[in-house]
């Protein structure tokens, strides 16, 4: 029976996800302790539980939360965590990473987006994510190094710099693949003997660009 405290719409967003094969119970928790309606647009706010991508300000999107779920598990996050995101747009991804690491900083090449994103961060007191305006190609190397890395906008090809910034032992996980068509999750583990590259799913994100936005 649905409770008071969680409508149906919701308790089908965690079948779903479990349907479809997540399984880690900490990922699950994030899923449902995470408001995804505060990161659609308002007009949207009645399908934020369904499972699909909705555009939102810039020409961007915001994740389908299976595939949000599906990344997250894959990073193996543990609580000492120290994340980079790239690619913030609406910072639900964001938020779903901050009850699972120590830390997160997210990187984000729309002004707009990146304030947006860190006012709601901020109402819900994900206070261990920080949102940076700039360029996920151009990583600041006062940012340091990271024992996790997701990317959620697709690269033609992951650039070595970036692999560079994982910590020994750490993962990474790209779209990589052409602009505007199917691409591949890709997960590069990085190993006392190099980086070992696996292909995951196929998914479709939006293309990442380099340098700041010149629109707001
Ligand atoms: N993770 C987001 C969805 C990302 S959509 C969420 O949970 O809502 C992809 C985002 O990547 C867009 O907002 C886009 O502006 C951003 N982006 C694209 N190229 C980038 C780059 N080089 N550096 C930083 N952000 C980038």
């Amino acid at each position: 029976m649905p409770s008071a405290t969680q409508p149906p719409e919701k308790m089908m967003f965690q079948l779903s996800l479990r349907r479809r094969g997540i399984s880690d119970q900490a990922v699950l928790h994030a899923m449902e302790a995470v408001p995804r309606d505060l990161f659609v647009e308002p007009e949207d706010r009645a399908y934020a539980w369904r499972d699909s991508a909705l555009a939102i300000a810039c020409g961007q999107t915001i994740s389908q939360p299976f595939v949000v779920a599906y990344m997250t598990e894959q990073l193996q996050l543990r609580p000492g965590h120290r994340v980079l995101e790239i690619g913030t747009g609406s910072g639900y991804q964001a938020a779903i990473l901050s009850r699972l690491c120590r830390q997160v900083i997210s990187m984000e090449r729309f002004k707009t987006l990146a304030d947006r994103a860190r006012n709601r961060l901020e109402q819900l007191r994900c206070d261990n994510v920080e949102v940076l305006l700039g360029d996920g190609f151009d990583v600041p190397a006062g940012a340091g190094q990271f024992d996790r890395i997701i990317v959620t906008a697709a690269m033609r090809e992951i650039p070595q710099a970036l692999l560079e910034r994982l910590e020994p032992d750490g993962i990474l996980i790209a779209p990589v693949g052409p602009q505007h068509s199917a691409q591949t999750l890709i997960r590069v583990h990085r190993t006392k003997d190099g980086f070992e590259r696996k292909p995951l799913v196929d998914v479709r994100f939006v293309p990442a660009l380099p340098g700041i936005a010149r629109e707001l």
